[in-house]
């Protein structure tokens, strides 16, 4: 039931990500006749640089963020566009796939970025735990390794996504995305190296070795520019299913076998899966800047507490039991 729902979800996601880089507020004439004006009379150099005489003046943060001039007039011209759409009595429009969200020290989704700060420091706590865990036992250590990896890797996902959310460009763009899936991909090795570890390194080898050759391709493709956001979607949503399917399984099958701390990965795949649901909704921002995306991003803050409990429980139950197959060395 619990898989039927994700893959619900998951189909659902992948129907509504096909985004536009056109929507009803850039089509408007209001916002085109507002952008054309505002930029003849601003902007120079293509855009870039404001005119000497420009009657906008750009804050200290949105210098500092690289706003060029045409960014300006588009980010005023959307705010005139929604101001006379509200005075119509209609909705709030979308501007090139994306709601109106207000700027705040020069960040573009103040609220997004807010809560990817919030995971980060989330990651970086419960990395902090995971550094400070004492296991002597010679052959786990490996696997620790490993684990303050897995850790390294979402640190630094949440870095670009807090800069992605800062700022929007092709470059940004691309390193969030590319760093989202690696740290979708980190779940599901992760998951293949905690099923294979006592029973064969080739069959974890080759199990490896489709997702990690699949991410360097994805990554390849996510940088030639030319980005299906559809097709991406459906490449982070298929792998996410799968390393939580596993690592349910994995879980249930622990805490059946009387494991109490399995609890806290079960909970962490059901309540993951429930906050990804939160990006069904799609809604104006709220206060102008919390929209479905950003309460996602919020939701899913306090998740790695949950993960990296069960992660720091389950090295402490391996380092206790007498496990000695288990070993990394590749002789
Ligand atoms: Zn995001």
């Amino acid at each position: 039931m619990k898989l039927f729902i994700i893959v619900t979800i998951a189909i659902f996601l992948c129907e509504r990500s096909s985004l536009v880089s056109c929507s009803i507020g850039d089509r408007s004439m209001i916002y085109r006749d507002c952008l054309n004006r505002f930029v003849r009379e601003n902007c120079t150099n293509n855009g870039v640089l404001f005119k000497s005489n420009a009657q906008y003046k750009q804050d200290f943060w949105s210098k500092v963020l690289q706003w060029s001039c045409t960014d300006e007039c588009r980010y005023q011209c959307m705010w005139f566009t929604v101001d006379v759409f509200h005075k119509n009595g209609d909705d709030t429009p979308k501007f090139y796939g994306k709601w109106p969200f207000i700027r705040m020290f020069g960040m573009q989704e103040p609220a997004s970025a807010f809560a990817s700060v919030l995971n980060l420091l989330a990651n970086a706590y419960m990395f902090k735990q995971l550094k400070e865990l004492r296991i002597t036992k010679a052959n786990l250590r490996p696997y620790v390794i490993f684990w303050k990896t897995f850790a390294m890797v979402c640190m630094n996902g949440w870095v670009w996504s807090t800069i992605f959310h800062m700022r929007d460009t092709d470059f940004t763009e691309f390193m969030d995305y590319a760093c989202a899936l690696s740290m979708v991909m980190m779940l599901l090795v992760a998951a293949i190296v905690r099923v294979f570890y006592s029973r064969s390194k080739v069959m974890m080898l080759g199990a490896l070795s489709l997702p990690v050759f699949y991410f360097v391709m994805h990554v390849r493709y996510l940088y030639s520019g030319f980005i299906n956001y559809d097709y991406n979607m459906k490449v982070n949503v298929f792998f996410g299913v799968l390393g939580s399917v596993i690592w349910l399984v994995l879980s249930w099958h622990q805490w059946t076998a009387r494991r109490q701390y399995a609890w806290r990965m079960i909970a962490f795949t059901v309540l993951s899966g429930a906050a990804l649901s939160l990006e069904l909704f799609d809604f104006p921002p709220r206060h102008g800047v919390w929209d479905a995306h950003a309460l996602w991003h919020l939701s899913t803050a306090p998740l790695p507490m949950l993960f990296y409990s069960y992660v720091i429980a389950d090295l402490r139950y391996l380092a206790s039991s007498e496990l000695d197959k288990f070993a990394f060395k590749m002789t």
